[in-house]
């Protein structure tokens, strides 16, 4: 069971091409004549949702967008949107009916993609002509509930149920190119307009419930790492407050989700308190049902998104959302950033979603030590444990093993460094300390750097905190101290088995699945799975690599004709850490 939740996001880079650049530097100078503007220009944007089909379905949102930006000259990028976000594929290469109209008239316009490579590529919305006067674009966000084309990716694309609809901004909308030397759009307005849904429709977002006009603070970014959701929806609490907690969802799960997000409500309280970062803003909460990896989620603009399935369990399920709300309170480090920087970002969530939990009361020391040796088999088994962190971004999407190293590393990172900071501080102090000077070192001075963490920890442990950072980076086994997790466990060992596909993990995030590499003698091989075979349908791995005992099943297609193989994806067993319960202590006395 448990935990991937799909969360490290690649930050959106801008990648233009040389040819891009020099003619957005063209319209600098024909339009503002070489100085600079800092005007700011309002941009509304109005989702129009269509009604649903006899499925339940919503098969696409219309989308208008209205900016008045300085002229953009004929043949220089206009709008854009990315082609590939974190894994997941946008809407770019679906639009329908794709206009913009100025003050003019109808604007011919022309698309141009980056060159592919590793970094997030843009599809631009190229004029024939020079813009003038506000600007209306105009096009259809088809929705196709593919599930995870390019394999495990988290829960941002636009998908449909129950008579609603739910996307982050990012996979969907088309914006204007944001560029330092462009103007500032503000304020940015969030329209809905539900007519074509059936009555009692909701449209809400990252932003709020209904219309809403973001605050000054927000900008293009912000709306691409925001969600939208609109339809049948299910709210707590029933009226959204202007700030502060909201949640909404559609789809049922197997459990009670208004009771799942009474129980969120507190945890929200509890870290507004912890992190003494009182509501100024809304503050959502979004669920929905996921085909492929139910269970994961991922941190959004002062929001999250989580999921469910019909198997998941809501024990499992509270300790994602903590770990998703604890994003959004903790943040990662900006610089070097992106999944290079996760170790952190992961770490930090793994680590404080579990205390945090036990602290607050919301699970059992039993809860949070199944949690707890859930991490340390994972980690501990993991073939490719002494990965080094540097190679982490390129193999990350194509081999779980080397997916969840930022998660199962980090946080026993923590807790090393946690153990350290409280013997060497004769337990004054501990790793909260740490995570608040962080914290208190991003609101003194962005973006917050790598060696902003090195200098603390050194500054607190001495050169033992460097090396021991670096050892962490180069790939070194994190091994806490027994007690590391409080007075009421201690370590063991216990003889778990290595998390085995039984092939190359790579072919799950290739187009067509076409089995290569079969391992002589791996229970894939057993089973009768063959080179060659094709997977027809997306398979997720990461919690499965947490669970000695989930059996994986691959859906096949071999000589045209369909079979199914399920096998216990396990190779050899080595001998891992794990923890116990030791003692007679109450429960109450686990809090550490
Ligand atoms: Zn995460």
């Amino acid at each position: 069971m448990r935990l991937l939740s799909m969360t490290t996001r690649q930050m959106i880079t801008p990648q233009r091409s040389l040819a891009v650049t020099l003619s957005l530097l063209i319209i600098i100078l024909c339009s503002f004549g070489g100085a600079a503007d800092s005007a700011t220009v309002p941009l509304t944007i109005t989702l129009r949702p269509a009604a649903a089909d006899s499925q339940q379905r919503v098969p696409y949102v219309d989308i208008t967008l209205t900016f008045t930006a300085p002229p953009v000259a004929a043949g220089a990028p206009l709008l854009k949107i990315a082609l590939v976000t974190s894994n997941v594929e946008t809407v770019a290469k679906t639009i329908e009916a794709f206009s913009v109209s100025d003050a003019v008239g109808p604007v011919d316009i022309t698309v141009k993609d980056d060159p592919e490579s590793g970094e997030v590529t843009y599809r631009h919305w190229v004029p024939s002509r020079p813009t003038k006067g506000t600007l209306t674009v105009h096009y259809r966000a088809p929705i196709s509930n593919k599930a995870a084309p390019r394999g495990a990716a988290p829960p941002l694309e636009l998908r449909s149920d129950s008579g609603a609809f739910s996307g982050a901004g990012e996979t969907f909308l088309v914006l204007p190119e944001a560029d330092s030397s462009q103007p500032h759009f503000q304020p940015i307005e969030i329209r809905w307009n539900l007519s074509d849904m059936a009555p009692g429709a909701v449209g809400i977002s990252s932003f709020g419930n209904g219309d809403v006009t973001a605050p000054l603070s927000k900008d293009l970014r912000s709306l691409q790492s925001s969600f939208f959701m609109g339809g049948k929806l299910g709210l707590y609490p029933q009226a959204p407050p202007k700030t502060g907690f909201f949640s909404a969802w559609h789809g049922t799960a197997p459990f009670d989700l208004r009771d799942l997000m009474i129980s969120e409500e507190k945890v929200y309280a509890f870290y507004t308190n912890f992190f003494k970062q009182p509501a100024t803003a809304p503050y959502g909460v979004f669920l929905r049902e996921n085909p492929v990896n139910a269970g994961g989620g991922v941190e959004l603009s002062g929001s999250f998104v989580a999921t469910f399935g019909p198997k998941t369990n809501v024990d499992d399920l509270k300790i994602t959302l903590a770990h998703e709300m604890l994003h959004t309170f903790v943040g990662a480090i900006e610089k070097p950033g992106g999944l290079v920087s996760s170790w952190f970002s992961e770490g930090m969530a793994v680590y404080y979603a579990r205390l945090l939990a036990l602290r607050a009361g919301q699970i059992t020391p039993a809860q949070f030590l199944e949690d707890l040796n859930t991490t340390a088999g994972r980690y501990y088994t993991d073939a490719m444990i002494a990965t080094p962190n540097a190679e982490i971004p390129a193999r990350f999407w194509a081999d779980t093993r080397v997916r969840v190293l930022p998660y199962d590393r980090g946080s026993m990172y923590f807790a090393v460094v946690d153990g350290e900071v409280r013997a060497a501080s004769g337990g004054k102090r501990t790793l909260d300390d740490l995570l608040f000077a962080m914290l208190e070192r991003r609101r003194e001075k962005p973006p917050l750097d790598e060696s902003a963490w090195v200098d603390l920890v050194t500054k607190e442990l001495g050169e033992k905190g460097r090396t021991e950072f670096q050892a962490m980076l180069s790939g070194a086994t994190m091994l806490p101290e027994p007690g590391g997790f409080g007075p009421c466990f201690t370590r063991t060992t216990k003889m778990l088995r290595r998390y085995q596909l039984g092939f190359e993990p790579k072919v799950l995030t290739e187009p067509k699945r076409i089995v290569r590499g079969l391992i002589t003698g791996s229970a894939a091989e057993r089973a009768g799975v063959r080179d060659g075979d094709e997977i027809t349908q997306p398979v997720p791995q990461d919690r499965m690599q947490g669970d000695q005992e989930a059996i994986l099943t691959l859906k096949l297609l071999r000589d045209g004709k369909p079979l199914e193989i399920s096998y216990l994806p396990r190779g050899e067993a080595v001998e891992a850490y794990q923890w116990i319960r030791t003692g007679n202590l109450p429960d109450s006395a686990c809090v550490f």
